[in-house]
């Protein structure tokens, strides 16, 4: 009896360890099949993934020797209608964007930023895409930290023309640390201060710009005239000053769209919208005017809006930087 149990016992385990030999060996032939097949498969994605990378940086290399070839060729100028006003300081006129080639020296970029900027724009113009350059003028103020909240919010960077105002000057280094441009619009911005002499006008740029570098450690090349280029404020010519921008290698921008929020009438933040996003609709490329202080609570409403309009139009909002091409009034 005993015997037959020993007997049976051994034959279980027997049949035992030949079932986990099979199993073994299975496992072993099923890994062994699939583990190459996911690999192939894991492999032949990063290849394609690759290859595509690949083909992208290759015609950005030919994108980026096509600008630097034609950098130097004669644009057209671009005229447009102009039709709004920063302040009743500023008068009417058509808008120009300025040729490549009339530019300074100095600010005709070949470096990365400059050139990148131009892909992205020329990529954008190509498909049909809206670009658009959103630029603030007059802060700091009271409303800055919130507007700077709804521009996190939405992972947009704009350009800030900045006056001195020491009552707020953490805004100035959150500006440059969150990606934003940080531009000039004179010391004091005070009209008769600003346009009373050339001499009045250097030490409006050169203050504010040495405010600026001490605050933030950048110092500022780009420019906004108080009241836009054309403003009817200087008794001087307004390429006086000009000649001064170009000798201090400091582009200035103007605007070919309004927001209307300068005037002295408080307008709805509906009316902004509607003023930008309009405006906008009628350019290829458009610079927006939209003003910084602690009495525009309505642009400050209307910016949410805007930036969710342009988003859904799969517009490219850009901050203007060394490469974006001036846009003036016709002065
Ligand atoms: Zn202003």
């Amino acid at each position: 009896m005993n015997s037959d149990e020993d007997k049976f016992s051994a034959q279980d385990a027997r049949r035992k360890r030949i079932n986990l030999y099979k199993k073994i060996i299975i496992y072993t032939v099923v890994t062994m099949i699939l583990l190459p097949t996911v690999l192939c498969i894991v492999l032949f994605c990063r290849v394609s993934r690759m290859s595509d990378e690949i083909s992208e940086l290759k015609s950005m290399i030919a994108a980026m020797e096509k600008a630097s070839d034609t950098a130097d060729n004669v644009t057209e100028p671009v005229r447009e209608e102009q039709t709004d006003k920063e302040s009743e300081a500023e008068t009417d006129g058509t808008m120009y964007v300025r040729p490549v080639e009339s530019r300074p020296a100095e600010q005709e970029t070949t470096s990365g930023e400059g050139s990148m900027e131009r892909i992205l724009v020329q990529n954008a113009v190509a498909e049909g895409r809206k670009v658009v350059y959103l630029t603030i003028d007059d802060g700091p103020s009271a409303n800055t930290d919130r507007l700077l909240d709804v521009l996190k919010k939405y992972d947009v960077k704009v350009t800030f023309f900045v006056i001195s105002n020491p009552k707020y000057e953490a805004a100035y280094s959150r500006i440059v640390s969150e990606g934003h441009t940080l531009a000039m619009h004179t010391f004091s911005h005070d009209y008769e201060t600003v346009y009373g002499s050339l001499d009045n006008f250097i030490d409006e740029v050169e203050k504010l710009r040495t405010y600026l570098k001490d605050v933030t450690g950048v110092t500022p090349y780009i420019f906004r005239f108080p009241g836009g280029s054309s403003n009817s404020m200087t008794k001087l010519p307004i390429t006086t000053f000009i000649k001064y921008l170009d000798k201090s290698d400091t582009v200035y921008y103007d605007w070919n769209v309004s927001s209307g929020d300068g005037g002295s009438i408080q307008l709805t933040s509906e009316q902004i919208y509607n003023n930008v996003i309009s405006g906008i609709e009628k350019n290829q490329v458009s610079v927006v005017l939209l003003h910084d202080s602690e009495y525009k609570e309505t642009t400050l409403e209307a910016i949410p809006a805007i930036i969710e309009k342009l988003q859904e139009m799969n517009a490219l909002i850009l901050p203007i930087t060394s490469g974006t091409e001036p846009v003036h009034h016709n002065i």
